[in-house]
């Protein structure tokens, strides 16, 4: 950082709005905030957005938010493929569960983008209102309190320590917030019996189209199509890792090969341990999501598993209700902790009812999956999915849509080129 930056890092010590993580939560929130006229700045601790371990689904509420944006037709012009229909293959049966072509929204198809695309796509839009800043790599350590309300955060940087004020803080930085631990919110774990292994592997043109799931004898992965290459997530008991490693990276590969048989002539791409990623599944949510100057949403409120691919349409859901209720409560001065109450009392119980959902398949599906040492049927209610297809559209609605889809509010008329400087 030079001399004039250091002075504008200084000069900027103060926001009405700082926001802790550039995840979905927290890009999305701070594009609708500052297009509302509110000073933010969004912190986030890496260098770019680039890192493969996030999902890549962007749900039909979503792009509905985009279309309300007026941002649908450019959004849709970026990279991306379409997935209208999700499949899960039972060895060579494949059982059709959820049909999106029924959906209620313009787009009747989950986007898949990669998530880096998608936030650089959010964040070029918000850095046309003056009053939104992202600082990548800065990384918050500690919260500001004083009188026992949070009145800023601490972060490292690369140029040493950043003290910054704000009326309020967001925290959006994921399921291991250090946001909601130093705020020492509640957290109440509902426990997941499952972690993830991450990797990847080479796409062919004879490859099946993309799918949802794939369930061997006692495994389940699923796989993102990534155009060149398949994004491969290997859903596994937590803390089995170990054993599957003393097994050996060979027993490993052979592994994948018969969840999925047609990448069995590629799975020796994972040549050594480091190309497989361990991802930490949690599903919990706090109690209260606020205290006197801060609030969190997303995973940083509730933690969702990557069961059913609906966490980032959750996180983005908490960003609009976040901006609809408290854009004109910032705009106005002070903001009181009813006011943050709001945002939980809205978005709450739909997170609750998913995770009721996702606790249901793992559960019900994977543990199922996981006894079985044969290879198992569909359970009843997938082959009722596949006898009546009229019924795949509420599975559709589920992921596609989310429980209490929220639309973009008023515009309080804060044009880009007069939005306010609030940093
Ligand atoms: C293995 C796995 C696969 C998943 N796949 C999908 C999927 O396909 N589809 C789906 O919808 N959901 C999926 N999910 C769930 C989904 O990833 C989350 O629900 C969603 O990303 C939550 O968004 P968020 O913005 O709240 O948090 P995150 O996406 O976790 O973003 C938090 C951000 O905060 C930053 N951050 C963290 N700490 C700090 C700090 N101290 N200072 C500054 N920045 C910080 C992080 O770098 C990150 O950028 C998956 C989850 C897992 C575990």
């Amino acid at each position: 950082m030079d001399t004039k930056d250091r002075k504008e890092a200084k000069e900027s010590d103060r926001v009405q709005c700082c926001i802790v993580g550039g995840g979905p939560a927290g890009v999305m929130a701070g594009f609708l905030l500052a297009r509302q006229g509110v000073g933010v700045l969004v912190l986030e601790k890496h260098r770019d957005f680039f890192r493969d371990f996030r999902g890549d689904t962007i749900h039909p509420s979503t792009l509905e938010l985009m279309s309300e944006l007026g941002l649908l037709d450019e959004f849709l012009r970026q990279k991306h493929s379409e997935m209208r229909e999700i499949t899960v293959h039972f060895g060579p049966d494949v059982v059709h569960i959820a049909d999106l072509r029924h959906l209620p929204t313009k787009c009747k198809f989950v986007a898949f983008m990669p998530q880096w695309d998608f936030l650089n796509f959010l964040s070029s839009h918000a850095k046309q209102y003056p009053n939104f800043r992202l600082r990548m790599e800065t990384e918050v350590t500690e919260l500001l309190f004083e009188n026992d309300r949070v009145i800023g955060v601490r972060a490292k940087t690369q140029d040493g320590t950043l003290e910054l004020r704000a009326d309020l803080v967001i925290g959006a930085d994921g399921r291991s917030s250090i946001v909601r631990e130093r705020a020492g919110l509640e957290v109440i774990d509902l426990g997941a019996p499952i972690d993830v292994l991450w990797f990847r592997l080479s796409k062919k043109a004879s490859d099946p189209p993309q799918s949802f799931g794939f369930v061997g004898t006692g495994q389940f992965m699923v796989l993102i199509d990534r155009d060149d290459y398949w994004q491969c997530a290997y859903v596994i008991r937590k803390g089995s890792l170990a054993g599957i490693r003393e097994r050996g990276l060979e027993a490993f590969c052979d592994e994948i090969g018969r969840c999925a048989p047609f990448l069995s002539n590629r799975t020796g791409e994972v040549r050594q341990w480091d190309d497989v990623k361990l991802l930490n599944v949690k599903v919990d949510h706090l109690k209260k999501w606020h205290r006197e100057g801060l609030l969190c949403i997303g995973d940083a409120a509730h933690a969702m598993s990557p069961v059913g691919g609906v966490g980032i349409n959750l996180a983005i859901q908490d960003a609009v209700a976040t901006a609809n209720l408290l854009a004109a409560k910032l705009e106005s001065g002070r903001i009181e902790e009813a006011d943050l109450e709001t945002v939980q009392k809205r978005r709450a119980r739909a997170a609750q009812l998913t995770q009721r959902v996702q606790i249901f398949l793992h559960e019900h599906f994977l543990e199922a999956i996981f006894d079985s040492s044969e290879p198992i049927s569909p359970p009843l209610p997938m082959r009722m999915l596949e006898k009546y297809p009229r019924l795949r559209r509420l599975p559709a609605r589920i992921v596609g849509v989310g429980f209490r889809p929220e639309h973009i509010g008023p515009h309080h008329a804060f044009p880009k080129e007069e939005a306010r400087g609030g940093n």
